[in-house]
């Protein structure tokens, strides 16, 4: 039985306790990373069939499409080479042997184990249809049909994808090219139908049929039509498309024949307990073999979740694993798309409520509710909210009527200024493929990664599919690289300039009249003098109308002359001279009744003003939500002490002229 053993290098004993994944797809290549956390000194044998190194197969479409070279498939080996409780052998395991817990090679090998993992996966499903064994008909799954597939684009004219889920579609997309023909046959009366509602689908499909690729629906099919080699595609309706070539993408099915051989409980897939145990306890099926509460997983994520869930409790002896939201959210045909929760019309057998929001782009969100909390959304098209959205869905969270009433004009739940990643929940998730929440990517970048390379490494976050690249960044732009304004200078110096004059009002008696007229300067003059005071008044009003039209600016898109941060120093210097003319004006005499209040309203107006152009210089020096909560509490607070404003300096002009 253990005759194969020492051609491990380390030593049978160490061997025969050896944990053995089978399969080397992503998610038991994961599971060795999230072993290796724990248990380092474990010695783990990892066994896959296909004739290349580890790889990422949700890649797969790239590379078909020519985005994506063989070599950046591969997974990161790089640890594991050098680890010599480590080994990978490419080989197929054909049987297990419960009673003797060993498992045997395609070619007769026998190697022990202590626990052994079962991530054998899943492959394409062939319907049972005539013709599919002909010349010319394809599945696309692993890497080898990726390179049959390229080699056939440059000869194949005209192309049938038999299959309109997420895969076939990608498929499509990715064998548009070559002046090929494509034509997208679905059964089910609206592309991915599992996630998306008509709306949704039928917005997808217009974008694909924009690609040029055809799309028919609702159509079933009969066969694969031709003698030697394909010559068509019969429809159910009794239409035949002409073609050359034939992609299946109808589905996928798990591979437990492996487990059903050793007696291993299966069902749709492996069966599994919460702690991803099959029927025999020292024996896990994780990822897409493995079915658990009645559920087989078709997507990376929960594979990822249930290789540490597995690792952790094969160490350990903790975790549980409690079952996953599918969460579709992809780039699909090059167009977002988001699905998550119970999103769909047919899905209502519980009472639930929907909201949709379009815009004339073709953006689409919808948002399913139960009892007022949210319990499913869809998107096409690119929205930034989507990891709260997952956030509140996960823990099934309220939203408040403002909220719905600002996603039924908007189409946003947050208000915009809320939405960079710094202001979401510590659990929102940023990295769907590895499961990444805002809180450890802050985490990581607390503890120095300041690039998304470093934060990848250290999370696990972009590695997968790579759609959070933009949001990773966003983080470190706003947490690493936060950037002084370029005019941080005159800013402060404005505001030093408005905070000596507030001072001076508050610091410095109100003036009398002068003791005698002979005297050279009569400064008394600006404040007593009849003339003197409205020539000061009417200044002081003047610009103090031009400055509150000036805050028009940043509201109005039709004053597009000069760039915003000119037209805020104009504003900040305009204050300064207000407060000047007003000392003049005034004579720090605070005055009585309404007139006190317009003087109090402009000093409190001027002092908010200041506090703005502080928090701005400033904003940098402090954390991100921190600086913000500064700016936006400041500009309200300057901005409503400006509404009084006018009717108090209506009726202070009204009291000096008719009083
Ligand atoms: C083209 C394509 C695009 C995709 N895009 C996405 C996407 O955007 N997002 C997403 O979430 N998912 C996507 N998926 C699905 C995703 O790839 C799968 O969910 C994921 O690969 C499942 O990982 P796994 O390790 O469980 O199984 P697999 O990736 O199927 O790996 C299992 C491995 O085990 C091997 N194996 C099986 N039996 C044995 C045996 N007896 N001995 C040795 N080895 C064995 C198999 O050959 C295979 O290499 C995509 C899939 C494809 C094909």
């Amino acid at each position: 039985m253990s005759e194969a053993l020492p051609k491990v290098s380390v030593g049978a004993d160490k061997w025969d306790e050896a944990i053995i994944v089978v399969g080397a797809g992503p998610v038991g290549f994961r599971f060795i990373q999230e072993l290796r956390k724990n248990a380092p000194q474990a010695p783990v044998i990892l066994f896959g069939n296909e004739p290349y190194l580890p790889y990422d197969r949700v890649r797969l479409s790239a590379l078909l499409a020519g985005q994506d070279s063989t070599e950046s498939l591969l997974l990161p080996l790089d640890d594991l080479e050098n680890d010599p409780l480590f080994k990978y052998l490419c080989k197929e395991i054909t049987a297990i042997n419960t009673d003797w817990g060993t498992v045997m090679d395609s070619e007769g090998t026998e190697y022990s184990y202590s626990k052994l993992v079962l991530a054998t996966g899943s492959r394409a499903h062939v319907p049972h249809i005539k013709g599919v064994e002909m010349d010319g008909v394809f599945t696309f799954r692993n890497m080898r049909d990726a390179e049959k597939l390229k080699a056939r684009t440059t000869r194949s004219q005209d192309l049938v994808v038999v299959g309109g889920g997420l895969l076939g579609l990608e498929a499509a997309k990715a064998m548009q090219g070559n002046l090929t023909n494509i034509t997208l046959v679905q059964q089910a009366n609206r592309i991915m139908n599992q996630q998306l509602d008509d709306v949704a689908a039928a917005a997808l499909q217009e974008k694909l049929e924009a690609m040029g690729i055809r799309v028919v629906v609702g159509a079933g099919v009969k066969g694969v039509v031709g003698e030697h080699r394909v010559e068509g595609v019969a429809l159910r309706n009794g239409e035949t498309i002409q073609c050359d070539t034939v992609l299946l993408s109808a589905g996928i099915k798990p591979n437990i024949e492996l487990a059903r051989k050793a007696w291993i409980k299966v069902g749709r897939g492996i069966r599994v307990n919460d702690q991803l145990q099959t029927s025999h306890p020292d024996i896990y099926a994780i990822g897409e073999c493995a079915e658990h509460r009645e559920k087989v997983y078709g997507l990376v994520a929960p594979g990822f979740e249930q290789a540490a869930v597995a690792a952790n409790h094969i160490t350990q002896g903790g975790s549980q694993y409690l079952g996953s939201h599918s969460i579709a959210r992809l780039k699909v045909v090059g167009e977002a798309v988001f699905s998550m929760g119970d999103v769909l019309d047919e899905q209502q057998y519980d009472k639930k409520k929907f909201i949709t929001y379009t815009t004339k782009e073709g953006s689409y969100r919808k948002l399913a509710l139960k009892n007022g909390r949210l319990v499913g959304a869809m998107a096409i098209g690119e929205w930034d909210e989507i990891p709260r959205i997952q956030e509140l869905i996960t823990h099934k969270r309220r939203l408040f009527p403002w909220q719905l009433l600002r996603f039924r004009m908007s189409g946003n739940v947050w208000s915009p200024s809320s939405n960079s990643p710094e202001h979401w929940p510590e659990t929102a998730v940023i990295c769907n493929c590895n499961n990444v929440t805002r809180g450890q990517l802050s985490y990581a970048i607390e503890h120095g990664c300041c690039s998304v390379d470093r934060l990848a490494q250290a999370t696990g976050a972009s590695t997968t599919c790579g759609t959070c690249k933009p949001l990773v960044q966003q983080m470190l732009g706003s947490e690493v690289q936060q950037e002084a304004e370029p005019d941080k200078n005159s800013l402060l110096g404005t505001s030093l300039a408005v905070a000596t004059a507030l001072l001076a009002f508050l610091l410095i008696p109100a003036l009398t009249v002068s003791t005698s007229v002979q005297e050279p300067l009569r400064l008394d003059l600006f404040w007593n003098d009849g003339f003197y005071k409205q020539v000061s008044g009417f200044t002081l009003l003047g610009l103090t109308v031009i400055g509150l039209l000036m805050s028009l600016k940043k509201r109005s898109k039709a004053l597009k002359f000069g760039s915003y941060k000119l037209w805020r120093s104009l504003h900040t210097v305009l204050a300064v001279f207000c407060l000047l003319i007003l000392l003049v004006h005034t004579g720090f005499n605070s005055g009585q009744a309404l007139n006190q209040w317009l003087l109090i309203d402009f000093l409190l107006l001027a002092f908010l003003g200041a506090f703005v152009s502080v928090a701005i210089g400033m904003q940098h020096k402090f954390s991100p939500s921190v600086g913000l909560q500064l700016r936006k509490i400041s500009f309200w607070g300057h901005l409503l002490l400006s509404w009084p404003l006018p009717a108090l300096l209506s009726f202070h002009i009204l009291s000096v002229y008719y009083f």
